[in-house]
């Protein structure tokens, strides 16, 4: 009998031999600016923990009295018995905080984008999405069955050109506002422009520019003052927030429309009500100290310039990631190791996460940081060069 599995170790030694095998490596703490990593402290530059929120105590502390009173599992979907008044004031909140009329929460960002963008279009519409998405976007494309076209990284006159050429049906273009492993921004108020001349609708994902970018960490809708002319605003509490779960924001019949049509949100149990509460508390810390926004933006730079002067081919950052490209898996990998053996953990992003030849190491900051942590990374990098 032969094993029907066979072809998972097939694959697996194909991944190993080109150097894009993946294992996971379990921290023993809180996401912190120095993490405990088999017995060694290691400063974190791989988090999209961005304020540090994710282990402030205030935080902490809404989840566990959260806990407490509404319990650990929401027990079953919003639209069934699951939903609980803490979802109804975490969607208010939301939606107040990127100037919409009405939000609805999923369980993670990567649900939103998939139940949206699937609800939105179907067989017969169009996709417009840049070629630097993220994998929660194109998996959405995928799903809903429609025409999917890529237009150039940030290249509204290219996006202009492929919506003059396909005007059959509904047409949706999408974005990252901050695209997540480049670290850049979307050209957004041409993009407003382009989908208002055309009649498509604009769905941009915040995940990585929510609580970071613009007025108040409104993010980069907000910061390009273009508040009220995206329809379709996409953003996650997993990252700057601290917390975990995705968002919608718009108009209150788009969220009416995705409560009834996305099957991510109908058939996927509520948010648990500890989550919820960790968001919540996140909002009101992103109010009152601002500073948090603003230290993770400068520490992002002082990290790319210290970099650069490192001889490192680091992009300049848009919010707190700054990628350093390498090009090859391998040495990508060589790199990620020889800043382990330092005590920093930034690990290697490989294929399928980037293209082919792109591989490079995602540095993250948080607001948390020293400056003292910093500069001992770009040190570290600085001793490690590798052939990059
Ligand atoms: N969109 C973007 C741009 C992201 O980077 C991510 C997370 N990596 C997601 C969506 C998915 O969000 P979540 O992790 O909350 O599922």
């Amino acid at each position: 009998m032969t094993d029907p599995l066979a072809f998972v170790h097939d694959e697996i030694r194909a991944l190993s031999d080109a150097s894009l095998l993946r294992t996971i490596r379990p921290l023993d703490s809180a996401q912190e600016p120095e993490v405990e990593l088999d017995g060694r402290r290691v400063i974190l530059l791989a988090s999209n923990n961005y304020l540090g929120l994710a282990a402030d105590l205030r935080i902490v502390e809404a989840a566990a009295e959260a806990a407490r009173r509404w319990g650990a599992g929401a027990g079953s979907a919003r639209l069934i018995s699951g939903g609980v008044r803490l979802h109804d004031e975490l969607e208010t909140r939301l939606a107040a905080f990127k100037g919409t009329v009405s939000a609805v929460l999923f369980s993670s960002g990567y649900l939103a984008n998939l139940g949206t963008i699937s609800a939105l279009v179907g067989r017969g519409d169009a996709i417009f999405s840049d070629e630097l998405n993220h994998a929660s976007i194109i998996d959405g494309a995928r799903l809903s069955g429609a025409e999917v076209h890529i237009f150039r990284h940030a290249d509204p006159a290219h996006l202009e050109e492929l919506l003059e050429t396909n005007r059959a049906g509904r047409r949706l273009v999408v974005t990252d506002a901050v695209f997540s492993m480049d670290g850049d921004l979307a050209p957004l108020p041409s993009l407003v422009d382009i989908c208002e001349r055309h009649n498509a609708i604009l769905m941009v994902d915040e995940a990585h520019a929510t609580g970071v970018v613009g007025p108040g960490g409104r993010g980069a809708i907000a910061a390009a003052g273009l508040e009220g002319r995206v329809p379709v605003v996409m953003g996650t509490l997993s990252k700057a927030l601290g917390a975990a779960g995705g968002f919608i924001a718009g108009s209150a019949a788009l969220i009416s429309f995705l409560r009834n049509r996305a099957r991510a949100f109908i058939f996927d149990t509520a948010p648990p009500p500890p989550v919820a509460a960790a968001a919540l508390a996140a909002l009101d810390v992103i109010a009152a100290e601002p500073w948090r926004a603003d230290r993770a933006r400068a520490l992002a730079r002082r990290l790319a310039d210290g970099l650069a002067r490192a001889g490192f081919r680091a992009t300049d950052p848009a919010a707190a990631i700054v990628p350093v490209h390498v090009g090859e898996a391998e040495a990508s990998l060589a790199l990620s190791r020889a800043l382990l053996a330092q005590n920093v953990l930034v690990p290697a992003i490989r294929p399928p996460s980037v293209p082919p030849g792109t591989a490079r190491l995602r540095a993250t900051v948080m607001a948390t940081h020293t400056d003292d942590h910093i500069d001992a990374a770009i040190r570290a990098f600085a001793a490690s060069r590798v052939g990059v």
